[in-house]
Formats: structure tokens, sequence, C-alpha cells
């Protein structure tokens, strides 16, 4: 007996648009069902945009749920793209009826997203490599979150995670590609193309900011990781104006002369009245091949200086939150897009970040089942 329509739809509500990552049938993105009486099932899918990147996933994730009800012989499914108004309407849908101009979701009120921004003195101390890894162990464990790559001058996330792709665009809303369950923006996917000498000056770049944060459907986050450039730049007073409640991280090696600077990137937020969460002291050794010693290849202390000094600075407790070991593998898993507290967990510096991560988020509930103001209207 072939199935019914009611069965095939309820089959087509488990299968989620991969990037606004809620059931195509509530995206009225499901254009119609036919069913022969031999049971051979034709879809026909409304894709958001006609150069859709995951259309291909769709199309399998649509076979594998109707092929699954019994009756069923065949699976068809035919890809059509929305229409301007229906692109309009399915905006509207996602935003609510609030007010066109942009708001950021995450100063709502009743916004339960954290938002931490990762800052560091300087470049190269791995403050991108510490935010995607807090970002996967943080995602792993359940939590929704987001990153913004916000390093103008390393934009390197997307590579660091493995999401390459250009957002896709609904009317003026940017779905943000996804990476191990990682909402991902970067300021990289914006500069316009074959002019990589892009000079990002103030006020572009805290319009591309804005633009990150109250155009790019989020959905409801738990978390969202905003990648710093280093230093004590613009983008860090834009972050400071655009996200009063950010708090931020600050990133250092065990040397003095860079703990020195990341205290500078620190104490900004004394002018700017943000929090400082904690400090992340990184690459602070290499254990030794041959025996359990530890290699203090960029000196000791740092980490612990720059935690003392903020906290004289700000008069408020400021932790040293941990201390990640050099490990070949967390470079070689940026460098593949694998982070390495999900290919290698147990591995003495990704259990280290594992745990910063956890001892970030126990700070405040999590917000499952909650909804934002960016939820689907009427639910
Ligand atoms: P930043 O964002 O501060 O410029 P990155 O995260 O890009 O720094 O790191 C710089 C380089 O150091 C990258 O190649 C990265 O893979 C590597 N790296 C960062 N942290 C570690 C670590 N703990 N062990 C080994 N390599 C690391």
């Amino acid at each position: 007996m072939a199935p019914t329509q009611d069965q095939v739809t309820a089959a087509l509500a488990t299968v989620n648009d991969p990037e606004i990552r809620r059931p195509i049938t509530d995206l009225d993105m499901v254009k119609s069902v036919d069913i022969a009486d031999d049971g051979a099932v034709r879809v026909d899918i409304f894709l958001t945009v006609a150069g859709c990147p995951l259309k291909d996933k769709i199309t399998s994730d649509v076979t594998n749920a109707v092929s699954a009800l019994d009756g069923v012989t065949s699976v068809k499914v035919v890809l059509d793209v929305m229409s301007q108004e229906q692109r309009k309407d399915l905006q509207t849908k996602l935003r609510g009826n609030r007010a066109p101009e942009k708001e950021i979701p995450f100063n709502q009120p009743g916004s339960l997203t954290r938002i931490f921004a990762v800052a560091s003195g300087k470049g190269g101390v791995g403050k991108s490599s510490v935010t995607v890894n807090l970002a996967a162990a943080m995602a792993a464990s359940g939590l929704k979150v987001g990153v913004v790559d916000a390093d103008i001058y390393g934009h390197s996330i997307p590579r660091m995670l493995g999401a390459a792709e250009r957002p896709t665009k609904v009317e003026d809303m940017i779905m943000p590609p996804v990476a191990h369950d990682i909402k991902v923006i970067s300021v990289g996917m914006f500069k316009p193309e074959g002019n990589s000498a892009v000079v990002w000056r103030g006020p572009m770049l805290d319009r591309a900011l804005h633009q990150f944060l109250a155009d790019v459907y989020w959905g409801d986050l738990d978390v969202l990781l905003l990648d710093l450039p280093p230093g004590t730049g613009d983008i860090a007073i834009s972050v400071a104006q655009r996200l009063p409640g950010a708090e931020i991280l600050v990133v250092t090696t065990p040397q003095q002369a860079a703990a020195e600077v990341a205290e500078r990137a620190g104490s900004i937020a004394a002018q700017t009245h943000q929090q400082i969460a904690g400090v992340i002291e990184n690459m602070s050794w290499l254990p030794c091949p041959h025996c359990d010693e530890r290699i203090s290849v960029f000196g000791e202390g740092g980490g612990q200086s720059v935690a003392d000094a903020l906290t004289r600075t700000l008069g408020t407790r400021v932790p040293l939150l941990g201390q990640v070991p050099i490990d070949l593998r967390l470079r070689e898993g940026g460098d593949e897009g694998k982070p390495l507290v999900l290919s290698d967990p147990e591995s003495p510096a990704a259990a280290e970040l594992l745990n910063i991560a956890a001892g970030l988020s126990k700070r405040n509930s999590s917000m499952k089942g909650l909804q934002l103001g960016l939820s689907p209207a009427g639910r």
C-alpha cells in the first residue's frame, strides 16, 4: 500500500534545512508531494536561492526520510527556487514581525546568549585556535554555538573549522555556514572578490560587525564567540559598543613580553566597562617526547601575570582559566579543519581546552528550549 499524504508530510517534517536548521515543512520549502498508487513518491522542494550550496544534502535527506516509509517504492526529488515574494515571506517568518530596522538579537531583553570576545595583545599566540576549539567543545556538549571571525588580519576561522563556503543570502538575511555544528561568519566571506587588499577602517569595520550581528540568522544561540583582531584596535571598541554584554577572554603565551601586550588588550575592558571572563595561557609548554618533562619554550608565568595585573587594574578577580600545552596535532587539526577537541579529545591540549570550555559554559544555564526573537513567528 502506498503511504498517505500525511505520512509523507510527517516524514518531511523530520528533514531540516541544513542552513536554517528548521524543518523544511515549517519553512514552506515543500512545494508539492505526489504519491502514485504503486508507491512512487515525487517531492518538489523550493530552495531558498538557486545556487544553494546544500541542495545535494537536502535531496538526499528528503530521499532518505521518505524512503523509510512503508510502501514507498521510489523517491524523486525535484528542486525549484523560491520567488522573491516567497523569500520575503520566509524572512518575515524567521524574524517575526519585528521592525525591519536591524536590531542585534543578542541585545534584546531576555536574550540568554553568552558572548565571549576572544582577544590577544599580538598575533600568533593561538587566539583563533583557542576560539575554534572552545566553540567545538561547547557545540559537542550540546550547546548552540556561533562564531564571528572578526580578525580582519587573520580571518583563519573558516579554514580551521572547515567552513570555507560563502554564506547564502535570503533577501537581506545571511545564512551562516555550519561546520561541526557551529554557525560561522567571517570577514573573509565578505571581502570583495579579487580584492584581497581591502583596508578595513574603523567605520567600515563597525558596519561589518553590525551586519554580522544583525543580518545573520543566528537562531537561538547559547554561546557566541568572537575572534577579535590582535591588539586594542577599533573593533574592540565596536564590540564594546555593539555588544555591551560581551565578556572578554584574553589569550596569551607564557612569555613576559607577550603578557604585557595582552594585559594592555585586556585593560581596555576597564575603559569600556566590560567584564573579563578570564585569561587563557596557550603554548604553555612542550611535553618532552621522551620523558614527562615540560619544556618551557616560551618561558613561564605569562598567563598568571596577566590575570594578576588585570585583577589589579579592574578591581575584580580575573582568573587564569587554563594552560594549554603545545601540541603539533592542534596545529594540524587547524590546518585540516578539524578542531583537536573533536579529533583527539584525550590529548592533554584538548583536555585542557575541554575543561576551560566546560567551566565557561557552566556559569550560565543553557537556554535550550527557550525561544528568541528570531524564531519563526507563532511558535
Ligand atoms: P592567532 O589567532 O593568535 O594569530 P592562531 O590560532 O592562528 O593564532 O595560531 C598561530 C599558529 O600556532 C597556528 O598555526 C596554530 O595552529 C598554532 N598553534 C596555536 N596554538 C597551538 C598549540 N597549543 N600547539 C601547537 N600549535 C599551536
